[in-house]
């Protein structure tokens, strides 16, 4: 089933905030994904013609287990559900030129996600590690987070409601880079979930196609 949305923190390891130019924020930032921007591993990543600049960001998710309403910490650290590994593909380009991120985060393919698991891990000890083409580029752990994962669904759960099967995408380590077509990118969330995916450029869409006549 759809989870009813995703939601996802920005900045939460000082690394990656420098890396862009940005402070680090004294809460949470937080920011929607389309469900619609879902895809699993081995599905392919579409670069969108709109952007000149896509970029992976390797992230640890949640499944939120049970509804939270204003939940403090530690019943917000109960409701963790499950781990999986996500990316939440960005085209940082239409990020900076525009005045919010819907367009930038919510692009069909932009939210790859793997297996979601159960992991007696520690949340302070998982580890999130990003490859493209097989060389690593980022790496975190839960401890650098800025933010803990139980204080974020707390934090988001004093704006909205999170809904059994809503995912939190919990924020990228440094080492954010390009996607180009032909690339594979892979996020693990190591001992827990792994996505993989190809990147593509836009789709042709086909002359007959334009002129809106039937194959
Ligand atoms: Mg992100």
């Amino acid at each position: 089933m759809r989870p009813s949305k995703i939601v996802c923190v920005g900045r939460n390891y000082v690394d990656h905030a420098k890396e862009l130019g940005n402070d680090v924020p004294k809460e949470p930032l937080i920011f929607l994904k389309p469900t619609s921007s879902i895809i699993q591993s081995g599905d392919t990543i579409r670069l969108p013609k709109q952007s000149s600049r896509v970029e992976y960001e390797g992230e640890i998710g949640i499944v939120v287990g049970r509804r939270l309403t204003q939940a403090k910490d530690i019943e917000a650290a109960g409701a963790v559900a499950k781990i999986f590994a996500a990316n939440d593909v960005t085209a940082r380009d239409l990020q900076k030129s525009d005045s919010q991120w819907t367009r930038a985060k919510g692009f069909d393919t932009f939210c790859p996600i793997g297996e979601a698991v159960s992991t007696p891990i520690p949340y302070g000890e998982l580890t999130v590690v990003t490859r493209v083409n097989g060389q690593e580029k980022q790496r975190g752990t839960g401890a650098q987070m800025v933010f803990s994962i139980p204080h974020i669904l707390s934090y988001i759960s004093h704006v909205m409601t999170l809904e059994p099967g809503d995912l939190v995408l919990t924020g990228t380590p440094a080492g954010v880079g390009p996607l180009n077509p032909g690339d594979e990118v892979e996020v693990e969330v190591v001992g827990v979930s792994k996505v993989r995916n190809k990147v593509a450029g836009p789709e042709e869409s086909s002359p007959r196609a334009k002129r809106g006549v039937d194959a």
